[in-house]
C-alpha cells in the first residue's frame, strides 16, 4: 500500500503516519526526519537543507526528489510506505508519479488531515521533539510521562527552531501557496480522502483505518 499524508505543518501527519506504519507493517518515510538526521550528522545534504528549513522555506525539489528516490530503493520500501511530508509541491508529485508509473504502480491513497490555521499555531507551539529518537509529543495533548524527557529513549525534548511562531507563520503561507494545490491534484486522480484532524488523535486514526480498511 502506498499512502501519502497531506495537511498543514502541525496537522498531525507524523503522529498518524507512525500509527499507520505500525498497523499496516510499512515504513514511515518522513522527509523532514531524514533532513533533521542529516543536520544532526552534519552531512553536506544537511547543511544545504538547514538554510531553507531555518527560514520555514521548502528545500529545493531536486534535492528532495533525489533523496526520496534513494530511500525507495531500500528493501523495506518494496511493499509500500506511508509518506509524511512528501510530496510538498506539484513538481514533487509529478516526479513521484513518473517514478511509480515506470514500474506500473501508483499512489493508493492521499489522506488530507484537515486542521484550520487557527489551531496550527497552538499545535506547533506545544510540540516537543526528542533529540534522540525523533518521537513527537505535545505539552497539552500528548504529554510525556516526565516533563522534558522522552518516554521511549530517555533523551531530552526540545521545541524545534522552526516551530517558533514567526517561522510557523511563514511555513503556513508556504503550505497554502505550494502544498495545498496537491489536494486538487490527488482529487483529480480519485485517491484523495479527507479526515477531520481537529478530533482527538485516536479518533483521527479510526477515521483513517476506516478509509484504508
Ligand atoms: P512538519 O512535520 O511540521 O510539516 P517537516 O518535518 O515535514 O515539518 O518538515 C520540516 C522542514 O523540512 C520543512 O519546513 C521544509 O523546510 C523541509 N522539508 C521537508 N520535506 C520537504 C519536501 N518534501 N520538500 C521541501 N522541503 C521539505
Ligand atoms: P505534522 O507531522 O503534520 O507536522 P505532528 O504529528 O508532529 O504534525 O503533530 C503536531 C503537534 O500536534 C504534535 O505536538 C502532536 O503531538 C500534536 N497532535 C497531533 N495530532 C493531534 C490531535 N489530533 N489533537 C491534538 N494534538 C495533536
Ligand atoms: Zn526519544
Amino acid at each position: 500500500m502506498k499512502i501519502i499524508m497531506l495537511g498543514a505543518p502541525g496537522a498531525g501527519k507524523g503522529t498518524q503516519a507512525k500509527r499507520i506504519a505500525e498497523k499496516y507493517s510499512i515504513p514511515h518515510i518522513s522527509t523532514g526526519d531524514i533532513f533533521r538526521a542529516n543536520i544532526k550528522n552534519n552531512t553536506e545534504l544537511g547543511q544545504k537543507a538547514k538554510t531553507y528549513m531555518d527560514k520555514g522555506e521548502l528545500v529545493p525539489d531536486e534535492l528532495v526528489v533525489d533523496l526520496i528516490m534513494d530511500r525507495f530503493k531500500q528493501a523495506d520500501a518494496a511493499n509500500g510506505y506511508v509518506l509524511d511530508g512528501f510530496p510538498r509541491t506539484i513538481p514533487q508529485a509529478e516526479a513521484l508519479d513518473k517514478a511509480l508509473e515506470a514500474n506500473g504502480e501508483s499512489v493508493d491513497f492521499a489522506i488530507n488531515v484537515e486542521v484550520p490555521d487557527e489551531n496550527i499555531i497552538n499545535r506547533m507551539g506545544g510540540r516537543r521533539a526528542c533529540v534522540g529518537c525523533g518521537a513527537t509529543y505535545h505539552i497539552q495533548f500528548n504529554a510525556p510521562k516526565v516533563e522534558g524527557i522522552c518516554d521511549t529513549c530517555g533523551e531530552k525534548l526540545i521545541l524545534r527552531d522552526d516551530d517558533k511562531p514567526e517561522t510557523v507563520k511563514n511555513r503556513l503561507s508556504v503550505y497554502h501557496d505550494q502544498t495545498q494545490p496537491l489536494i486538487d491534484y490527488y482529487n483529480k486522480k480519485n485517491v484523495l480522502r479527507e479526515v477531520d484532524g481537529t478530533q482527538a488523535m485516536d479518533d483521527v486514526f479510526k477515521a483513517i483505518v476506516d478509509i484504508l480498511g
